[in-house]
């Protein structure tokens, strides 16, 4: 693993059941994510985009082959030794904002910090959510919050800990196009400004027009891939992928 990679997955398989019945959900899969890129996930369902943002994320368990992040090789930690990496390393945001209804918005970005015993200093909180446009919002429920505002707490929430790796699973699916595209945008500029890694699961080519990298997986591989493609020659891809042969 070289120090401009911020997670590298070597040879990664996953299998689910065991004998007839096993799904190979993940075939022998190696990238490299390099720091400060934004690469997005796309495929047809069930080619295993899920399941490679859940292996790369410390959230499940490869059947075989090494997962690395930020230099930490994830096989063979502990249960206690992955939660700790997965609060303080690693970042998740996903299409249901999955904030507490309970908590104000400062305290939904909090809580990360909260989980891993630190008292979260308030100007820290303060800054999150500046960043993502929401500095008059602290005070605020996510019932009182439209559906972007909340994905952005869910964003500055993800973002507290200052992760090696961001992982977005459809972020912009359930909002309307101009939302998604401001959220997409603050994913853009975190990564341009502050050098941030992303990896994005996507169904949409103009969300994937975003990235830097745009990887294709099919039956648990990765296909093909595009750099720096818009979002006609990535549906175009696309197209072409759900009517690959089995
Ligand atoms: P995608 O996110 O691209 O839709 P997934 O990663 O969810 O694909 O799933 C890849 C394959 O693994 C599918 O065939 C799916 O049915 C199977 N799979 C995923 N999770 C499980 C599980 N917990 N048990 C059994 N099979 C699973």
């Amino acid at each position: 693993m070289t120090s401009d990679e911020a997670i590298r997955l070597d040879r990664v398989s996953r299998r689910y059941g065991g004998g007839h019945s096993t799904v190979t959900a993940l075939d022998d899969v190696s990238l490299a994510f390099r720091r400060g890129s934004f690469t997005a996930v796309m495929g047809p369902s069930g080619s295993g985009k899920s399941t490679l943002l859940q292996c790369a994320a410390g959230l499940d368990r490869p059947t075989s082959g090494s997962v690395v992040v930020g230099g930490t090789e994830l096989t063979g930690l502990s249960e206690r030794r992955l939660t700790l990496l997965r609060r303080e390393r690693v970042g998740f945001v996903f299409q249901a904002f999955n904030l507490l209804p309970s908590l104000t918005a400062a305290q939904n970005v909090a809580l990360p910090l909260r989980l891993a015993g630190r008292r979260p200093p308030r100007d820290r909180v303060r800054e999150a959510l500046r960043r993502v446009g929401l500095a008059d919002r602290a005070r605020h429920r996510p019932a009182e919050l439209s559906g972007g505002q909340q994905q952005r707490v869910a964003l500055a929430r993800a973002l507290i800990t200052r992760p090696e790796v961001l992982f977005a699973d459809e972020p912009t699916e359930a909002l309307d196009s101009h939302t998604g595209r401001e959220v997409l945008t603050l994913l853009r500029g975190m990564v341009d400004r502050e050098g941030q890694t992303v990896v994005m699961v996507t169904h949409d080519p103009v969300a994937a027009a975003r990235a830097d990298r745009v990887l294709f997986l099919v039956d648990g591989r990765v296909h093909d891939e595009l750099t720096g493609a818009g979002a006609d020659a990535i549906a175009a891809r696309m197209t072409r992928l759900e009517t690959v042969p089995c």
